[in-house]
């Protein structure tokens, strides 16, 4: 197959926001919250995890550590425990209390709006800070590339990397900035709905006429070779 040219990749790139954005256009950030805290600590916990699954836990943690000078005080353990049915729970609980206390130290108390100042914060990446960035703050300085995006833009040739940060460079390379916004919410939709990690319904994808992987078997760690 020829090389693509990156102007054609920048036009595909371009008519799968558009498709995607006719698809989805209510697509927002499912992980129920309140205010920049709530939806910070919502969105560290989502990590390896389903939007759903960290809502179950969010009504009681958000109930009993409202925001970051309640948690800052919290017990680790005891945060644990209300938080123990999600994945990595232990490491997420000890992230929330740190995470808190360094609110409280270094910024008055409140979430920064910074997408570096975040990712000082510990269990903050850049992902998560994307996401708050855009959701609470309504600034958007990158694309939150999870496993979903980084799927969906690797399915579709838009990237070669080998792990999410590169990709989402790649993607902010090719995608025009006044369209990142709801890449990421519209993206995670199709990744939920069609484009599935093991079983893609290609025949149901309004993407299917340009993407590369259309009605290809899905590689898989095994089919690779890899363990
Ligand atoms: S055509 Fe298939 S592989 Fe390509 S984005 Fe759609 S569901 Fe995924």
């Amino acid at each position: 197959m020829p090389r693509e040219s990156k102007a054609s990749k920048r036009e595909r790139a371009v008519e799968v926001c558009r498709r995607l954005d006719e698809r989805y256009p209510d697509a927002e950030c499912a992980l129920v919250h309140t205010t920049p805290f709530t939806l910070l600590i919502a969105v560290m916990l989502s990590a390896q995890t389903t939007d759903a699954g960290v809502n179950k836990v969010t009504p009681e943690l958000f109930d009993r550590w409202p925001d970051a000078e309640a948690m800052a005080s919290a017990d680790v353990s005891e945060v644990g425990e209300v938080i123990h049915s999600i994945g990595f729970w232990r490491a997420k609980a000890s992230h929330c209390v740190e995470a808190s206390r360094m609110i409280m130290s270094d910024f008055a108390g409140e979430v920064p709006a910074d997408t570096e100042l975040l990712q000082r914060l510990p269990g903050v990446g850049r992902k998560t800070a994307n996401v708050v960035m855009n959701n609470a703050f309504g600034v958007v300085e990158g694309i939150a590339v999870d496993t979903h995006v980084y799927r969906i833009a690797t399915r579709l040739g838009l990237t070669k990397a080998k792990t999410p940060g590169d990709a989402e460079r790649d993607l902010l390379d090719l995608i025009p900035k006044e369209l990142w916004g709801p890449v990421n919410h519209e993206w995670i939709l199709l990744g939920r709905e069609i484009c599935d990690a093991r079983k893609p319904l290609c025949d149901q994808c309004p993407l299917s006429d340009i993407c590369p992987s259309a009605f290809k078997p899905v590689k898989t760690a095994k089919a690779k070779g890899k363990r």
